[in-house]
């Protein structure tokens, strides 16, 4: 592992993709428009990136789909797909440096975590998929003697995928690598703010041997590249993973353009309970605060309200302040920091006035609160919590995507299962008990997508993960994955009767 001194020696010498990959060539968008990336722990432009308008999006949807159509990666044999994208794996793997630094200098995420967590998990997402997809069995239907009818899965045929900023690659991974297994060809657009792994992935998949036009990488805004994703005609599925606010534009786009399929990741406001019969409440405290504070808070199941019975409440509260202090953010490219820069200083404001509004709406702060200047920029907040949370204020109920916990008691489990339920996200949830009743009885109970039993955010490719209610719908991981990139054909044979006159003559 690197040494502060060696990361800065190795971003000072970083080579910034800056041009859109379409059809395995890089190009400059036409209109010439470019957006800056920056550096959030630095303030320093990165590099100016080429937006991709209309005409290039239209370039890349007629090239995806002429790989499509042409079958030199849909119809190829799955053990040809399969050897391609283990070929992948193995390459992110090889670049697992420049990949972590690549995402870590563009939204301020500790380089080590990078190291660590996104870019292993990354190049495991590819190499799961691809062995998973020559073990997708179709099926034949109980139908009546006289017929024969075949259930299986074909792609869609040109599949965009629309991601974020706070894990760029794993989420484009989390997408793309399924997608590509069921034989798609794939248009990524990354967020504007950390566009380098992605288009140093579309470089990494054609040495692999992935066939030009199946993948491309399209960077750019929202509201300019990716509105014309999710308006184009000739789309087949969009994948998302983002803002509540983006997911519903996006299912607008596909109303007002082809009703191309939506696959929506969206915000949460995910609860974790700790009931009073928990078994350590030590371990409970500590992943009360790795669900909040990890990568900065921006977290999209984040455990943002913490749930906890009134018997141990204030024990929870105050061993949670004293935990607190050990996510203080620090230089990413420090391999001691444990938490880094917010994305960048418009999100960082965005925190500030939450929890401006917090305070305003009566909560109670106990810990953190302010801004942190570390080198000189003041991208930086401290692990934040509040107790005496309204359960109608801002705090309860909206996404805060920063280093904030709500903390609110209880006293029923009843009470403790409405109070977590009342909330227009439904992502995941956190039980802590040593009851295998009630950690049953509230699982059940609980409106969510993801259930974390004596542990926090739960998530492994073998099961899958996405929510409900506001909080979108589909799942990402694991092979209900394919359900969003794959369709079922059914194939009905009639079987009629043989050696009737003017019939089927059988051979004898
Ligand atoms: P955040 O507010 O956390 O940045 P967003 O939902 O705005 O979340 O961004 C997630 C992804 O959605 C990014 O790639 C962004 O560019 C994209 N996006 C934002 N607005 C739009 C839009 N109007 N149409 C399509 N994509 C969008």
């Amino acid at each position: 592992m690197w040494t502060l001194s060696e990361w800065k020696k190795r971003a000072a010498q970083q080579r910034f993709i800056c041009q859109a990959q379409i059809e395995g060539k890089a190009c400059d968008a036409k209109s010439g428009q470019t957006f800056a990336v920056i550096n959030p722990a630095t303030d320093q432009i990165l590099a100016q990136v080429a937006e991709c308008g209309d005409d290039e999006v239209e370039r890349a949807v007629r090239a995806a789909r002429r790989a499509y159509q042409r079958g030199i990666w849909a119809r190829q044999s799955p053990t040809a797909r399969k050897a391609v994208l283990l070929r992948l794996s193995e390459l992110i793997m090889q670049h697992r440096d420049e990949l972590a630094l690549l995402d870590s200098l563009s939204m301020g995420k500790p380089v080590v975590e990078a190291w660590q967590l996104d870019i292993p998990g990354t190049a495991h997402f590819f190499s799961w998929y691809a062995e998973s997809l020559d073990k997708i069995y179709g099926q034949v239907a109980p139908t009546a003697a006289d017929a024969v009818a075949t259930v299986t899965r074909s792609p869609l045929g040109v599949v965009a995928a629309i991601v974020p900023w706070n894990f760029p690659l794993e989420m484009a991974a989390w997408k793309v690598a399924p997608a590509l297994a069921a034989g798609n060809s794939v248009l990524l657009k990354p967020a504007e703010q950390s566009p380098f792994s992605a288009l140093r992935l579309a470089e990494l998949a054609l040495e692999a041997g992935i066939p030009e036009g199946v993948f491309n990488v399209l960077p750019g805004t929202g509201a300019v590249t990716g509105q014309a994703l999710g308006r184009h005609p000739d789309i087949d599925c969009l994948v998302f993973t983002g803002s509540t606010r983006t997911g519903k534009r996006l299912m607008e786009y596909a109303g007002q353009s082809n009703l191309k399929q939506v696959w929506l990741e969206c915000g949460g406001k995910s609860p974790n309970l700790i009931f009073a019969d928990c078994h350590d409440l030590g371990l409970a405290a500590e992943n009360a605060a790795r669900a909040i504070f990890y990568n900065q808070g921006e977290v999209c199941s984040a455990n943002s309200r913490l749930l906890v019975e009134r018997p141990v409440y204030e024990a929870v509260v105050e061993r949670l302040i004293a935990l607190a202090a050990e996510w203080t953010p620090g230089d990413p490219l420090d391999p001691n920091s444990r938490a880094g820069a917010m994305v960048d200083a418009r999100q960082t404001a965005k925190v500030m006035d939450s929890i401006a509004e917090a305070r305003r709406q009566g909560a109670r702060l106990v810990c953190g609160g302010e801004r942190l200047t570390i080198n000189g920029v003041t991208n930086y907040i401290q692990p934040t919590i509040f107790t005496d949370v309204a359960p109608d204020s801002l705090l309860a109920r909206e996404e805060i995507f920063g280093p904030v916990l709500a903390v609110q008691p209880f006293d029923s489990e009843q009470q403790a299962i409405a109070m977590a339920n009342d909330s227009h996200y439904g992502l995941a949830a956190s039980v802590w008990s040593g009851s295998l009743n009630r950690a049953h009885r509230v699982a059940q109970a609980l409106e969510v997508g993801t259930v974390s039993v004596n542990t926090v955010d739960a998530l492994d490719i073998c099961v899958p993960f996405g929510g409900g209610k506001q909080s979108g719908f589909g799942r990402d991981l694991s092979l209900h994955s394919f359900d969003k990139y794959t369709q079922l054909k059914t194939t009905w044979i009639q079987l009629h009767q043989s050696a009737a006159p003017g019939g089927d003559y059988e051979a004898g």
